[in-house]
């Protein structure tokens, strides 16, 4: 595992370096030392989110533990909600674009395994044929699309299933995890926007996974998920584009790093 070691020397001097989202992380990083064998924290923040047996070891130069027991650098979160939307499009930007895939993957915030799926379909109405283009894109056909919920209806089911999921208690801490800033900056507020909807607290923070890898790896993923599965030696899972599937790919992304040493935290707000 010495391999690892360089890594995550530069992985938290960047992190200490962007420690401006408020919530904590930077009097975590900070309060760790460094010893020969690699980084111990103080394990206190986490203790209290996460039973004591559960925690582990942030030992993170010697992950070599059996997969029940892996080592997960620990994370600040209980967990992490994977979103990424599809959308009407076209050869031409056309406007407005509007939401046509809404998958969620829950993730637990230390195994960062798949705890639960929220998925649907949504029904264009502005521009409701899909074009060649979206569906060569996207994989969705129009079948997949009509008779489906609108977004004002889809807004409702993802709030019903995460009341269901213990996701609107208080005392859970979750966040959005998305590929670039485009759906929780752009994509939802401006369609809500256009159809006088409210948008729900919990889509108004979110980690961009190419910022994270980017503090992690010190690479910054113009391609995005492609760019970042080859930087990990991971297998592309599914479709690039088909929403589930990214949200897959990044879920992955995001184990490998976690299970590399690195603590996601905050990137983006529009609150
Ligand atoms: P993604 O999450 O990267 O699959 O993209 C989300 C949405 O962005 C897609 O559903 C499209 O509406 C739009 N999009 C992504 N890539 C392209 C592209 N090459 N050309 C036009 N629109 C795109
Ligand atoms: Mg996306
Ligand atoms: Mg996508």
């Amino acid at each position: 595992m010495l391999q690892f070691i360089p890594w995550i020397r530069r992985a938290n001097l960047l992190h200490i370096l962007h420690t401006s989202s408020g919530l904590g992380l930077s009097s975590v990083l900070l309060s760790s030392e460094r010893t020969s064998a690699g980084l111990v924290s103080n394990n206190k923040w986490y203790s209290d989110i996460h039973s004591p047996t559960l925690c582990v070891d942030n030992n993170m130069a010697s992950v070599q533990q059996p997969p029940s027991r892996q080592s997960f650098h620990p994370q600040t979160y209980h967990n992490f909600l994977v979103l990424d939307f599809e959308a009407t499009c076209d050869k031409q930007l056309i406007k407005p674009q509007e939401i046509i895939e809404f998958p969620i993957l829950k993730l637990h915030g230390r195994t960062l395994e798949i705890e639960a799926v929220f998925h649907t379909y949504v029904q264009p109405v502005v521009h409701s044929e899909l074009t060649p283009f979206c569906t060569e894109l996207t994989g969705i056909v129009q079948s997949m699309v009509d008779g489906k919920p609108t977004l004002q209806e889809a807004l409702q089911m993802v709030d019903d299933w995460m009341r269901k999921e213990g996701l609107l208690d208080p005392k859970v801490n979750s966040i959005f995890v998305t590929c670039g800033d485009w759906d929780l900056k752009t994509m939802l507020p401006g369609q809500c926007q256009l159809l006088g909807l409210p948008v729900p607290d919990y889509f108004k923070k979110w980690i961009n996974l190419k910022k994270a890898y980017s503090f992690a790896m010190g690479d910054y993923p113009k391609s995005g998920l492609p760019f970042m599965i080859k930087g990990l030696n991971l297998q592309h899972i599914g479709k690039l584009h088909s929403g589930i599937d990214d949200c897959k790919n990044i879920a992955n992304i995001m184990k490998e790093l976690a299970r590399r040493g690195f603590t996601f935290k905050q990137t983006g707000s529009n609150l």
